[in-house]
């Protein structure tokens, strides 16, 4: 099956009860056994639920997966899988990273004794050097935010295979239309479902694939030991929202073509990051590993102050300026005093991160309009 028809099929039946044709939302939390122990494969709906289910399943597939778990957010679905580990286990993350997942590790599970290290994955060197016989899991994070920076999967895969460590990949920011880490060798795929997946800012979800039946039974055993499970009404959200992932995505991704276009020529702006461009550093790798470059950019100003960028953030009309992305509606974000305000300004100014930063979630308007929009914010 191609994606195309993936989104719309795998996993799908019309309900067995009555041909819906959409998947129904069982909005119930338990199920009649005829007698104890008799059921029909459903017996409380932490543990399962038929709309669950049916995304669970979609998700596998479309990641190139044999199994899908869902969670109650991107996060929930992080902190299922880093119940996998124990205390005095390693993990190697990208010092790039999604700050709730930096948040996570620092806050939470390194109270709990396992040890985070934060490398830069540009090359595999830096993984290599603090690689020890507890380090349990790679935590990769590709396009990230907001530098748009590209990690080699594959590289970092083969380093892993050798150690026999797990590698998970944060694939929030391509999507499975762009990009499928398990086809270039990591085991866990995670998503914040919330952003692409979702599509439309309507629902918190989040996701893993796995390929590996005995990982995949480890995790299940998590997911309804914790509980952090998702409710039907908004995996019936999601199921409906990925019907049209790859139409989305698509037409977001050439929209922000347009726009890094468009801002590379525009006086008042300095860099433009979108892997797309073939300047960027990780053009050659996105093009290895992604079939498209995706729908979020940054880019800062000239005058490269906060100042300069909240003007701009205020005046956009059809860019809102909001946390969060991957919705049909663009967003327009200012990641030093918003996302990535907790970062000390060294710290950012390190990774390029200057003040100026305005980050972009394209979305699938018209994009003469969202140039339009762009034009007359930064004149
Ligand atoms: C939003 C996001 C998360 C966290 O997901 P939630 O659904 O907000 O819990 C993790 N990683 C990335 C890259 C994200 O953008």
């Amino acid at each position: 099956m191609k994606f195309g028809t993936k989104v719309i099929h795998a996993g799908i039946e019309p309900d067995p009860a009555t041909g819906a044709i959409m998947t129904p939302i069982y909005q119930t939390s338990t199920y009649a056994q005829s007698s104890p122990g008799q059921h029909k494969g459903y017996e409380y709906s932490r543990t399962l639920n038929p709309t669950r289910k049916a995304l669970e399943d979609n998700l596998a597939a479309l990641e190139n997966g044999q199994f899908g778990l869902t969670f109650g957010s991107g996060l929930a679905a992080e902190a299922a899988l880093l119940h996998l580990l124990d205390p005095g286990d390693e993990v190697i993350s990208t010092n790039d990273l999604y700050g709730g997942s930096y948040r996570l590790f620092t806050k939470v599970f390194s109270r709990y004794g396992i040890k985070f290290q934060f490398v830069g994955m540009q090359g595999t060197a830096e993984i290599e050097a603090h690689i020890t016989e507890k380090t349990k899991l790679i935590w990769v994070e590709t396009p990230t935010n907001p530098m748009l920076n590209i990690i080699d999967i594959e590289a970092i895969c083969a380093v892993a295979k050798k150690h026999n460590i797990m590698v998970c990949v944060d694939n929030t920011f391509a999507t499975p239309y762009l990009q499928n880490p398990l086809d270039l060798g990591a085991d866990i795929v995670m998503h914040s479902v919330t952003k692409y997946l979702g599509g439309h800012s309507d629902v918190v979800m989040g996701a893993l694939v796995v390929k590996d039946e005995a990982l995949a039974e480890k995790l299940y055993f998590i997911q309804n030991s914790v509980g952090a499970v998702p409710g039907p009404q908004d995996c019936f959200l999601v199921l409906r929202g990925i019907k049209t992932l790859h139409l989305r995505v698509q037409r977001a991704s050439e929209n922000a073509a347009k726009i890094a276009d468009f801002l590379m020529q525009h006086p008042k702006v300095d860099k433009v990051y979108y892997p797309g461009l073939a300047h960027h550093a990780g053009h050659e790798t996105a093009k290895k590993q992604m079939r498209g470059f995706g729908a979020m950019l940054s880019f800062n100003l000239k005058e490269d102050t906060a100042e300069a960028a909240a003007k701009v953030l205020e005046k956009v009309h059809y860019f809102t300026c909001a946390e969060s992305l991957g919705g049909v509606e663009s967003l327009i974000g200012h990641p030093a005093s918003m996302t990535h305000a907790a970062i000390p300004r060294e710290e950012r100014l390190k990774v390029g991160l200057t003040d100026s930063i305005i980050r972009l979630s394209v979305g699938v308007e018209d994009a003469d309009d969202l140039l339009a929009d762009l034009d007359k914010a930064l004149g």
